[in-house]
């Protein structure tokens, strides 16, 4: 299996920054998944995952990693009765295709979520009152001493976060969906897109939402627009003019500009609410954001 050294991270995130990272492998099948594991285990290096890097902050300096990205039969989905079945690296539009097609309902909310199952496990990711931890039947971990399924208690899924750490990858996952008619499930999408399209960024480098929301009768967004932060840039990166919980690529952003404006976010966030925003994109390499 081929192990390349120092690819570019920028190519894998959404947002386009990230240097590169010590090794690189994109495995096909769970048994090359295990292979590298061991590898990596035999080198004390840390192993991480890439999906789509849509919720991913990759460091500059890069990463002093083994970075996967699942592919081949890691990526496939099938339908089996009212189960989906579902690689850890098949993106969530390819499995909201597959739904469809086999006329299952209840994934429509991934429509405007741009990531692979696995990103989407370890996130607990969801929109419009829907998540994983409501489809997951099951998921498939490996880490270098072998894999075994995990039901969505025991991957400790709640809001916008799951128990699983770097060096488990999600290879597989079941989604237990219900029978829907294939024209019930293109409409809703299609409204989810609308109010998505009207509400968000589209067309932008981003990495969706910035910071979790608070325990507070403001949503994050809305907190950082009262702070006058749309529009607010620092290198190339700058906070969406459309959606304060958005930092978008504006020109030759790097990571260390996105993280400097979150710092700014969160520092006007907690001057003026006092509270302590809670990032929601992942951290790849040395990268940290302080605690007021
Ligand atoms: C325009 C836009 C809109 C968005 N809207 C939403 C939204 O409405 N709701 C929402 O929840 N999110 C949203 N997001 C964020 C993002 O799409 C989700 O968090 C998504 O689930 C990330 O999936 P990914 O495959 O891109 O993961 P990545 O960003 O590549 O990785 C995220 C984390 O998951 C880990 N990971 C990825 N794959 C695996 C695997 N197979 N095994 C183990 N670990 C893995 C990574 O190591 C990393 O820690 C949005 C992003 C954008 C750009």
């Amino acid at each position: 299996m081929k192990i390349e050294e120092g690819v570019e991270l920028a190519r894998f995130t959404t947002l386009g920054t990230g240097g590169p990272a010590r090794a690189f492998a994109r495995p096909e099948s769970a048994e090359e998944v295990g292979e590298l594991l061991r590898w990596a285990r035999e080198r004390q290096l840390a192993v991480a995952v890439v999906g789509l890097g849509s919720n991913l902050l990759a460091a500059d300096a890069g990463v002093d990693a083994l970075v996967l990205k699942l592919a081949g039969l890691l990526a496939v989905v099938e339908s089996d009765g009212d189960l989906l079945r579902v690689g850890g690296g098949a993106t969530n539009a390819v499995a909201l295709h597959r739904a469809r097609a086999a006329g299952l309902g209840g994934f429509e909310f991934a429509c405007a979520i741009p990531g692979t199952i696995g990103g989407g496990v370890w996130m607990n990711a969801g929109a419009y009152g829907g998540d994983f931890a409501g489809v997951l039947e099951r998921a498939l971990v490996a880490t270098a001493d072998g894999s075994g399924w995990l039901t969505p208690a025991e991957l400790g899924l709640t809001y916008r976060h799951s128990a699983l750490r770097h060096g488990q990858v999600v290879l597989r996952a079941e989604l237990r969906l219900r029978p829907r008619s294939p024209d019930e499930i293109k409409a809703e999408v299609r409204e989810l897109n609308m109010r998505r399209k009207a509400a968000q960024p589209t067309n932008r480098r981003t990495f969706g939402s910035v910071f979790k929301n608070p325990d507070h009768e403001l949503s994050a967004g809305r907190m950082l627009e009262s702070c006058g932060l749309k529009g607010h840039r620092i290198g190339g990166a700058q906070i969406s003019p459309k959606h304060a919980n958005f930092i978008e690529n504006a020109d030759a952003a790097t990571t260390a500009d996105a993280v400097a404006l979150m710092m700014e976010a969160r520092r006007r966030a907690h001057e003026r609410y006092g509270v302590q925003l809670e990032h929601e994109v992942e951290f790849l390499g040395d990268l940290e954001v302080p605690d007021l």
